[in-house]
């Protein structure tokens, strides 16, 4: 009985120990033990990101990431508007040429047929694709580039594009998903990301806290701000930043090359423990 009794308390104290050893190991870890990572991304080029989201995100000291559409208006008439973004730390990505989307389904009318995926093969995206990259280099420098989906769409006429150009990148963003569930697990050329259309201050930071209770990452896709289309008003643009600022210690709000050159880092660290715990092979 006595025995019984001790060798109940060793399990105990075994699955104690275990349980205490799970719960202390960190499932991913953020620089400077920050809880988790926010990227602000603004899609599609337009001038109220000019006028409006870069100098809010310079007000507040915080970096964002501006998926050109490298055929866009702002790109021929305010070159220089967004080299100076660049220089002082934002990232221009990459959204494409011509922003690519299928023309099929409701609420695709606007797809003009040059511009239709339907109508373009896997090869001609990846051209188009390699071109922006290297549009984006004489612009800025820079030689790691992330890339947005437009309207998140993967499938050229002959295939899936997004597999092709997967290479080319650090990080690819597709539409569909609020917080991510798991950074390790977490697929850098399906990144899913939020659209935020119409919502208030409040709305945009409980997806952040949600983020920071998992201690993942939550990647926000604007459009417009204060202006434009699928656009949030300036008030919840201000009152999102001012609230990231404020919580520097907790969240990581950084380009999402950084972000991504980050968890790239750590998945090959995680990767390669996983190796070296591993049984040798058999001889
Ligand atoms: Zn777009």
């Amino acid at each position: 009985m006595r025995l019984r009794v001790q060798l109940a308390a060793v399990g105990m104290a075994w699955a104690l120990t275990c349980g205490a050893t799970m719960a202390q190991a960190p499932a991913f870890a953020w620089p400077g033990g920050q809880r988790a990572a926010v990227s602000l991304s603004y899609d599609d080029a337009v001038p109220s990101q000019l006028d409006n989201a870069i100098p809010a995100l310079d007000r507040h000291g915080l970096k964002g990431t501006f998926y050109l559409i490298l055929g866009a208006q702002t790109v021929r008439e305010r070159l220089e508007d967004w080299r100076a973004a660049a220089r002082n730390g934002h990232e221009l990505g990459n959204h494409s040429l011509f922003h690519q989307c299928s023309a099929q389904g409701p609420g695709r009318e606007w797809v003009q047929p040059e511009q239709d995926l339907d109508a373009t093969s896997v090869a001609q995206m990846r051209a188009q694709v390699e071109l922006a990259n290297t549009m984006l280099h004489a612009i800025d420098g820079s030689t790691e580039f992330t890339y947005t989906a437009p309207c998140g769409d993967q499938r050229a006429s002959d295939g899936n594009y997004i597999e092709a150009i997967a290479p080319l990148f650090l990080g690819i963003k597709l539409v569909g998903g609020a917080a991510i569930p798991d950074m390790l697990a977490l697929d850098r050329a399906a990144v899913p990301v939020t659209v935020p259309v119409d919502m208030s201050g409040a709305e945009l930071i409980a997806l952040v806290e949600e983020a920071g209770r998992l201690g993942t990452m939550i990647n926000f896709t604007f459009h417009g701000i204060g202006g434009d289309h699928l656009s949030i008003g300036n008030q919840a643009h201000e009152q999102l930043l001012a609230f990231l600022a404020a919580h520097r210690d907790r969240y990581w709000t950084a380009t999402f090359r950084e972000q991504m050159r980050w968890v790239r880092a750590r998945q090959a660290q995680a990767a390669n423990g996983v190796a070296e715990i591993s049984p040798a092979p058999a001889r």
